[in-house]
């Protein structure tokens, strides 16, 4: 390592002043300046940390956005979601690789340009799409793929490639994004407009204990799809022993099909922050974390920007809104890619810098979260139901929705439809409405709340969106008669098999035996006894995991089989001669060739 190298991560550490709980942004910072953090790096961070090296090595090893090989100074992440892969990412697959002249997974030999392919990047409503760097290209073509390398071969600089910016904020000076919002029905709680600080101003004239009240009052669940009583929760923290205390928003959406955060985070982000600055009242927080998923990088300029805005307008800062005592800021806390810091045990590890790996649980995070203090950790939809809440009052948004679901819920809606994007519905709405309201009458199965939620067939459609019948985080993807769903929940599970922290071994194992066992169906092997399996072994894994992300992760396989079964039937063959049609003598002797090192004719 070179002095001058020395001096780089002395002065980004110095940038955080050395704090070990900002690692992850530091070794972000570190690989935007040398393309990888490796060997001599890591122990220079250590050192400058004052930790050791292995803590450094375990948070670098485990984020897909940080590597410690040398990487091109350009990063192409093609999609690899179900979604992309309807909408052509193979043909633009194979246009990278043929203009590039590498395969996914390598980098150019002049050490340039890398091409890798990502899970979903929350864009399946402008799908297929990638993340050149920071910079995200929608709707996708052989043709746009191959100007975009013929673009950056000449100059390395992605942003220049954009021919067009999104709607909205997304042609806002400091996002410049190709992003389209999609926003194809707005309702009265996310998209209703509030001027800056009015619902802030409301909850400084109570106490917090009468703004938690208001919450509970409204019977707001959490939209991350879980559903646990906000105010509840707001409760739990403030109650909890302890003087700090702090709220994490998350921004980390990472389902395939969800997208609405994006949308949010472009558009409605004063409404966010002033649900983040009502909750950090209610509980007694004076720090904010906003969690921004990698993917969405592209927004931090913007964010910033607004909240130093609401810092100029004290809504931010020392004694908000002229109320003394009262002190509350945020910070962004950027993620490196991974889909498990959704878990909201994993998220407050991650904020500390540490692997996304969830916690055991007790204690919640109400009683010992981030920095072992007190946290609430809050979806972005739920804060901007608080500030809306606030402003309106919780009996008019209990009586929207349904009773056991109160309010709306932003749907993201992608695939086999007229028009995908982001739809805001009373709950309590019927799936054959939003089939109506998208566009897509030839609607085969929908995928609802993303892989970790259920597929439903057309017997289905007059089930309800709510927490008491069909709850979701927002995802909402459609499938058509062509599609095939055995190979979507094959599809699935590799997603999760990818995205599995590997704690646990009924999670870490059992999904991989469960795709096996789809891959001999898919691959014309399947027997009988193999439904059997899915289903004992998928029952097996949601029961024995320690997170959500292991007792949802079978739902693919689970709910296809409830729903559609004739379609895993039909591909199943019979045993004969008494020879199971799984067993593949050909595969075995090859796999038994590779493993002894010899030639079938040796001995
Ligand atoms: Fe990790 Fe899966 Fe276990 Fe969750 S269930 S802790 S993701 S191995």
């Amino acid at each position: 390592m070179s002095e001058r190298q020395t001096a780089d991560v002395r002065g980004i550490c110095r940038t955080y002043h050395r704090d070990p709980g900002r690692l992850i942004d530091i070794v972000r910072d570190v690989q935007a300046q040398s393309g990888c953090v490796a060997g001599a790096t890591i122990d220079a961070i250590a050192r400058e940390l004052g930790v050791h090296r292995v803590e450094v090595e375990s948070t670098v090893s485990f984020y897909a956005f940080l590597s410690q090989e040398p990487q091109g100074r350009v990063v192409i992440r093609l999609c690899d979601d179900i979604i992309d892969e309807m909408n052509g990412s193979a043909g633009v697959a194979e246009a990278f690789r043929e203009e590039l002249g590498i395969d996914f997974g390598e980098t150019t030999p002049d050490g340039k340009i890398t091409l890798e392919w990502t899970p979903c990047i929350g864009m399946c409503d402008q799908a297929p799409a990638a993340l050149v760097n920071d910079v995200v290209f929608p709707n996708l073509s052989r043709e746009v793929a191959r100007t975009i390398v013929r673009g950056l071969r000449e100059h390395l600089m992605p942003q220049r490639l954009i021919q067009h910016y999104g709607d909205g904020n997304n042609a806002h000076d400091l996002v410049q994004s190709a992003v389209s919002n999609n926003i194809r029905q707005q309702g009265p709680v996310v998209f209703a407009p509030m001027p800056a600080g009015e619902a802030i101003r409301l909850a400084l004239a109570m106490n917090p204990v009468e703004v938690i009240r208001q919450v509970k009052t409204s019977r707001l669940r959490g939209r991350g799809g879980a559903g646990f009583p906000t105010g509840m929760k707001w409760e739990f923290t403030r109650n909890a022993a302890g003087g700090q205390r702090y709220l994490l928003c998350n921004a980390d959406e990472g389902e395939p099909g969800t997208f609405k955060d994006r949308v949010i985070l472009t558009e409605r982000s004063d409404l966010l922050f002033e649900g983040m600055t009502i909750a950090g009242y209610a509980i007694g927080a004076d720090t904010g974390i906003l969690y921004l998923r990698a993917e969405y990088a592209y927004l931090r300029r913007f964010l910033e920007h607004m909240l130093q805005e609401r810092r100029r307008q004290e809504l931010l800062g020392k004694g908000i809104c002229g109320h003394e005592g009262f002190d509350f800021d945020i910070r962004i806390q950027m993620g490196a890619g991974a889909y498990v810091c959704g878990e909201e045990t994993a998220l407050i590890n991650s904020c500390e810098g540490f692997r996304g790996d969830p916690r055991n649980r007790p204690p919640f995070p109400a009683q010992e979260g981030y920095r072992g203090c007190p946290t609430s950790v809050n979806n972005v939809e739920t804060l901007c139901c608080a500030a809306r809440i606030l402003q309106k009052g919780a009996s008019w948004f209990a009586q929207l929705g349904s009773s056991g679901s109160t309010g709306t819920k932003l749907l993201s809606v992608s695939g086999d439809c007229m028009r995908p994007g982001i739809y805001e519905v009373p709950f309590g709405i019927k799936i054959a409405e939003v089939l109506d309201l998208c566009g897509a009458p030839e609607a085969h199965a929908v995928q609802i709340g993303g892989p970790s939620g259920q597929m439903l067939g057309q017997d289905g459609f007059g089930r309800t969106i709510c927490y008491d019948d069909v709850a979701t985080g927002g995802a909402f993807m459609i499938f058509g008669r062509e599609r095939d769903v055995v190979y979507i929940a094959a599809k699935f599970l590799d997603f999760f098999v990818e995205e599995s922290c590997g704690y646990c071994t009924p999670c870490r194992v059992g999904n991989v035996l469960l795709k096996d066992s789809l891959d001999r169906i898919l691959g014309g092997r399947g027997e009988p006894r193999d439904l059997d399996l899915l289903q004992r072994l998928g029952k097996t894994v949601k029961a024995c995991s320690r997170c959500g992300l292991g007792q949802t992760s079978p739902n693919p396989v689970l709910t296809t089989l409830e729903h559609f079964r004739g379609e895993y039937e039909a591909r199943l063959q019979m045993p004969t001669n008494g020879r199971r049609a799984s067993f593949d003598i050909q595969a075995a002797l090859t796999e038994a060739t590779r493993i002894t090192s010899r030639s079938r004719g040796e001995r």
